[in-house]
């Protein structure tokens, strides 16, 4: 039997990547819906062609009358539910939306019992206390599409008693910008930024890899997945037991350290497509080795701590997940508006670690109730970064 696979973010690099495992595994996984929030339409016309999906979503509703025409085939969805309604066609939602907004996808594919294939790591860290609840909808389950994650998640399978696990490790490539003190990174410019060394991603999350966020909101992440109490899927570990090395040939994903002192890891050549089938298969494999390792030419494999110094991101996002409640999802509402402040060139790299320490203090401590709480947050810190970035081009 076909699994049914439902892609949102299709046109996104973690969609396409997903419709190059379903190519790789025909006759294995059907593609039943595919949706994406904006942008490409002529890529998303193009994949529902060679896929045939029974369902596309677009998210703006204007550009609904030019898919139908497209796609006659197809019964066409449109409007700001449209993409979290895939959940309901499919066993397993891949969601790949970019940013807070793929928040709508993550509730969906939980409330609905299905398996959800998270990329969207930005809804679980803004809404953990919220998505956790969904968590225990029967039927439901959450298998992590990042790779350190995904990495973790493969090692904790190496042994049954989760209560013996002592320490999760989660590798950093460092970015572009390793190796400098923060001194020297006044200067660096968006094309700087957006030159990762080992892997190919969106610009939001290759300017979060510069400056150690992203890693930070994965330490947040990893807290959410495996936080759990031991043998909830979780192995109990919080804040004080998930460390971060930095790792520049991104071949060691992430780690698990056991009470024994022993530590499991996972390797493979960064691709994310291995991280995309792992979470479709599991607890089976797919049986194209898009992560298979040339080992007599791999090489020498590094690791070195965390400059924080130069990257302070990765502390302020240690910071806010130990103060949980909404206070991730005000630091990642943020963090997406200094982001995109960096990349219209309103800010300097170097400002944002500094925006976000000025935004974190503005955090006004509300209790993650529900969704709407946590949208309000996003809101709301949307607006308080907005004015610290104002005040910085003001100057004194
Ligand atoms: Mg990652």
């Amino acid at each position: 039997m076909t699994t049914r696979v439902a892609v949102a973010g299709s046109t996104g690099s973690i969609g396409t990547q997903t419709l190059e495992v379903l190519r790789a595994e025909e006759g294995r996984y059907e593609l039943a819906a595919l949706g994406a929030s904006g942008g490409n339409l002529e890529l998303l016309v193009q994949q529902a062609r060679e896929h045939r999906p029974k369902v596309v979503a677009v998210a703006d509703e204007s550009t609904a009358p030019a898919v139908s025409g497209a796609l006659p085939e197809c019964e066409v969805r449109a409007g700001a539910d449209a993409l979290a309604s895939l959940a309901e066609d499919a066993d397993v939602i891949v969601n790949g939306v970019v940013g807070f907004a793929g928040l709508s996808v993550t509730m969906a594919a939980l409330q609905a019992g299905r398996r959800l294939a998270l990329a969207n790591k930005e809804s679980l860290i803004a809404a953990g206390p919220v998505v956790q609840r969904a968590r225990r909808t029967p039927g439901a389950e959450l298998v992590p599409v990042d790779s350190e994650h995904c990495a973790i998640h493969q090692c904790l399978r190496a042994n049954d008693n989760r209560a013996r696990v002592d320490r999760v490790i989660l590798t950093a490539s460092g970015g572009p910008f390793r190796g400098r003190r923060a001194d020297e990174l006044d200067e660096v410019t968006i094309a700087d930024a957006l030159a990762h060394p080992t892997w190919s991603m969106g610009p939001k999350i290759t300017v979060d890899s510069s400056t150690l966020m992203n890693k930070g909101l994965e330490v947040i992440e990893a807290n959410e997945l495996f936080g759990e109490p031991a043998g909830d899927g979780g192995c109990g570990i919080g804040f004080d037991h998930i460390d971060v090395v930095v790792h520049p040939q991104s071949i060691v994903h992430s780690m698990v350290e056991f009470t024994d002192g022993a530590t499991i890891a996972q390797l493979s050549l960064p691709d994310m497509r291995l991280p995309i089938g792992y979470a479709l298969a599991f607890p089976d494999r797919i049986t194209s080795a898009f992560g298979a390792i040339d080992w007599a030419h791999l090489g020498r494999l590094d690791f070195e701590p965390p400059d924080h110094e130069a990257f302070p991101c990765l502390g302020l996002a240690y910071e806010a997940g130990r103060a949980g409640e909404t206070a991730p999802a005000w630091l990642n509402a943020a963090n997406e508006v200094a982001v995109q402040a960096f990349l219209d060139g309103e800010i300097r790299w170097a400002d944002i670690g500094p925006v976000l320490r000025t935004a974190l203090d503005l955090y006004p401590g509300t209790a993650a109730t529900d969704v709407g709480a946590v949208i309000d947050t996003d809101r709301e810190a949307r607006v308080a970064a907005r004015s610290v970035i104002q005040a910085a081009l003001l100057g004194p």
